[in-house]
This record gives structure tokens, sequence and C-alpha cells, in this order.
């Protein structure tokens, strides 16, 4: 068995899928699927293909136990079209290969990211890296969007200026905000692709990125939709427990109503996580 072809992923290559007001994801390229990570992990003990539901099967065993190189074995590359305060956030990931627009050999767009209304909010009381879940009022959001747009307009014209004026492109480029667009390729593995997902579907991940990782996920379903149901199922649908935290959980199960280790903050984090089912 060699080649990997995945139907449903051949018929959205190059297709783009949009994000945010200009952004995009475009899958570039694919190697291997499904198929693969079965393979890959048949070589451990040199048996043959096996039955569809023996196949998903082993994919979900093997993810359940972090038995995580044969989900190295799928690579997927894209295309992205970011604005470079998500691609801040997104490059911290180092475990992938990424080519990213020169602002030294091309002029820069003039493509800016301005938040939907219902996305300008106030920052949150409660989480410092956070903003409030309620958005603001219509027309004080206009305000805030019309102040984001000046900006960026005074920005780029100054760009095109000094651009005009001959200064070097790479100069001219340094007061241009977060707000610009960028493009990249990006290529990762499907074990690293999920710990990146893992990290930015979080809520905890800012809005933006974790816009782009729905997408992501959207697309990878296609190339390997085994491999994302077992990690939708493990992993994002998993819930992990501190020591304390499962002791707590063992004495409700044994019928002990009364929190005996957990206290203040913890017992509050511990009821939220039982209650949403979600890390805390
Ligand atoms: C909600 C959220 C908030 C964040 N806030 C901040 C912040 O305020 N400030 C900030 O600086 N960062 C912040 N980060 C970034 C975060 O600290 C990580 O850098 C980022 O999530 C990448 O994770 P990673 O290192 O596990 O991923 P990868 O770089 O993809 O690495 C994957 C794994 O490979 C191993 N690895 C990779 N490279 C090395 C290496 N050189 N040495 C040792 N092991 C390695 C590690 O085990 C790592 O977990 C935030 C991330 C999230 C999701």
């Amino acid at each position: 068995m060699a080649h990997c072809v995945v139907p449903e992923a051949d018929a959205i290559l190059d297709r783009e899928f949009p994000v945010l007001d200009k952004g995009f994801i475009r899958l570039v390229d694919y190697l291997g699927g499904d198929e693969r990570v079965v393979q890959a992990a048949r070589v451990s003990y040199g048996a043959g293909t096996k039955s569809y539901r023996e196949d998903a099967g082993l994919i979900d065993y093997l993810l359940r136990h972090q038995h995580t190189s044969p989900f190295e074995q799928v690579t997927l590359t894209f295309h992205v079209k970011l604005p470079i305060f998500v691609a801040r956030q997104w490059v911290r990931h180092r475990t992938a290969r990424l080519n990213e627009i020169s602002g030294r050999y091309s002029v820069m767009k003039d493509d800016f990211y301005v938040p939907a209304p219902e996305d300008v909010a106030l920052q949150s009381d409660d989480n410092k890296q956070g903003r409030s879940a309620d958005a603001l009022e219509p027309a004080a959001a206009e305000k805030i969007r019309a102040a984001l747009t000046g900006g960026q307009r005074q920005s780029y014209g100054d760009y095109t200026a000094l651009i005009d004026q001959g200064i070097a492109r790479e100069l001219a480029r340094i007061n241009l905000p977060l707000s610009l667009y960028t493009e990249w390729y990006w290529q990762i593995d499907l074990h690293n692709l999920f710990h990146f997902l893992a990290l930015r579907l979080d809520e905890h991940a800012q809005k933006e990125i974790r816009l782009y990782a729905e997408v992501l996920l959207d697309i990878t379903k296609k190339v390997a939709p085994w491999c994302c149901e077992s990690f939708e199922r493990h992993t994002l649908g998993g819930v992990s427990f501190s020591e304390d935290e499962f002791i707590e959980l063992k004495n409700r199960l044994n019928g002990s109503a009364e929190s005996s280790v957990l206290k203040g903050k913890a017992l509050e984090r511990f009821e939220e996580k039982i209650k949403s089912g979600k890390q805390k």
C-alpha cells in the first residue's frame, strides 16, 4: 500500500475558506490520512489490512492511549491569510514549518482586520487576558470600529507616502499595526496540529485565533475523519482532574455531599468543570 488518496480532501484542495473579515485558510496539500495512520501503526506488529471498523477502532485506541507517532505520519499544508496579532499567537507553535510573505520584498496590501460590531467588548472583569462576553451597544461599537479604521487609514497612508519617497520597504513598514493581514504557508503533522487545536479551540484562546482553529479542524476532518472524531471525543471532549479534584470526585460518587478537599476558588473551579464538562 503506498500513496493515500482521500477524495473528500482532494475535493477541497485550493478552496478558500473565509475567516474573519478578510482572512482565509486554503488546504494546499496533504500527505496521508486515516489510512496512513493505520498503515504506520500496523508496521509495529507487521499485521495486514483489517476491516474499516477495526481500523477506526485502532485509531481510537492510539489516540486514547497517546500513542502519537502514527499521527505524525500525516502532514497538511495550509495557505493562511491572518492578521499579524493572530500570527503572533500562532507562531508560538514551534512544531510546524512556515514561510511568510516578506514585507522587505513586497509592498504590503491595504488589508486590515476590523472586528465585527458584535465582537467589540470591554475588558473582562474576571479574565485579565480576555474581553467581556457582552458586546458594546451597536452605536458605541461603530464608534470604536471607526476609530480603529481611522488609525489603519492613517498608518497605511504614512506607509505609502514613505514608499513613494523611495524609502526601503523594510523600513517603511515598521509603523504598520498588528491588525494588518499577512499570509503564510504553514505545514504541520497531524499530531502537532491536534496539539495546536486543543490549545486554540479552548475558550481561553482569543476569539480570532479560535475561529481559525475551527476552520482548520473542519478542513482536517476531510483529510482524516476518523482521527478527528477520536480527537474530538478524547481530547476536546475529555476533562482532566488534578489529584485533589479526583479525590473530591470520588468522595462525591461515594455519597459525601460536603466538600472535604477543595475550598474557595478551587472548589468553584471544580463545580464549574463538573457543570460545563470543560477544563477551567
Ligand atoms: C490561551 C493561551 C494563552 C497564552 N498566553 C501566553 C502569554 O501570555 N505569553 C506567552 O509568551 N505565551 C502565551 N501562550 C503561548 C503558550 O505559552 C505556548 O507557547 C503555545 O501555546 C505553544 O505551545 P507549545 O509550546 O506546547 O507548542 P509547540 O511549540 O508546538 O510545541 C509542542 C510541544 O513540543 C515540545 N517542544 C517544542 N519546542 C520545544 C523546545 N524548544 N524545548 C522543549 N520542548 C519543546 C513541548 O513539549 C511542547 O508542548 C498562550 C497560549 C494559549 C493557548
